[in-house]
């Protein structure tokens, strides 16, 4: 028992919840303290964006980093409408509600958490050098669209707590590259097809490489080794653990369907950004020896934060 098993459990009650079961899962190792945060949500679409542009396309959508406070959009009118009110009530909206989490709260109550001793797999100590040099050579040699980092717009609000992200370019990097995917008829999984430029680094059943895409400094990708449909459990909770460990600095992020673009393929992002709701206040629910299970306080989602110090 410990951080795993107590994060593996909470995920798997989850999962088992028709109002609970849509999962983002951020884990994050700084000053020797690793958490995982994870929001469970029960719909995708705000209501109050698609009520107010009548269009599908014109919406935030929340995955983990929007579930953490980070809202980010390519459209103009989407960050103009996206003031401190509009985004709290969408996120409030798609996140799980205190009543729907109730379940959960009994549980903890109920089992409490069990900590004991518990190894991870530390022996990468080269893992983020080589992470680091696949983003500075896909920077170096143009697969990594280094301009989707410029010319950010952003918006901050309740002392950080929200922060909203508008970047044009990267709106006309990625809708080009589509028209052109569209064009040559390719349906194919982007992560199983080769993509020139591109730099992999095996690591565990993964296969990291830099996003070219980004929108967070260091931008990373994990790609299982097989083409297998996106999915959480302990075992890859663990993975994005031993990755944090191993790459101080990164935090890994999961984000479960169907919130994602690339559902058939399991992956991880990793980068090297510090996300709001790790500066929020937290409540502690059930604690054991320096295992704790807290949840978010006053932030704009429900989230269960699983806390230990290694
Ligand atoms: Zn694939």
């Amino acid at each position: 028992m410990g951080f795993i098993e107590t994060a593996g459990n909470l995920v798997e009650l989850l999962l088992g919840n028709e109002k609970t079961k849509i999962i983002n899962v951020i884990v994050a190792y700084r000053n020797q303290r690793l958490r995982a945060f994870l929001f469970p949500r029960w719909t995708r679409l705000p209501i109050n964006y698609v009520k107010h542009f009548q269009d599908k396309d014109k919406t935030i959508k929340p995955g983990s980093s929007e579930m953490a406070g980070l809202i980010v959009t390519v459209d103009k009118e989407v960050f103009e409408f996206s003031e401190a009110q509009n985004v709290r009530e969408a996120l409030d909206y798609v996140s799980s509600s205190e009543e729907d989490l109730e379940f959960v709260y009994a549980y903890l109550n109920k089992q409490g958490i069990k900590n004991g001793e518990e190894s991870f797999n530390q022996e990468f100590p080269l893992l983020k050098e080589k992470v680091d040099e696949l983003w500075k050579k896909g920077i170096k040699n143009g697969f990594v669209r280094a301009e989707c980092l410029k010319g950010i717009e952003t918006k901050s609000y309740e002392d950080g707590l929200l922060e909203v992200q508008y970047n044009g370019r990267r709106k006309s990097i990625v809708s080009f590259s589509r028209v052109e995917k569209r064009k040559k008829g390719e349906e194919k999984c982007p992560y199983c097809s080769y993509e020139k430029g591109r730099e992999d680094y095996p690591w565990n059943n993964y296969i990291i490489s830099a996003n070219p895409y980004p929108y967070y400094d260091h931008h990373i990708v994990l790609v299982n080794k097989k083409h297998i449909d996106q999915f959480i459990d302990k075992n890859e909770i663990r993975v994005m653990v031993e990755f944090v460990l191993n790459a101080p600095e990164y935090m890994v992020v999961y984000n479960g369907p169907p919130g994602t673009t690339i559902l058939s393929h399991m992956h991880f992002q990793a980068g090297i950004h510090s996300l709001p709701a790790e500066r929020a206040k937290t409540k502690t629910l059930a604690t054991a020896g320096n295992l704790t299970v807290a949840k978010l306080l006053n932030f704009p989602t429900r989230a269960f934060v699983v806390e230990k110090d290694i």
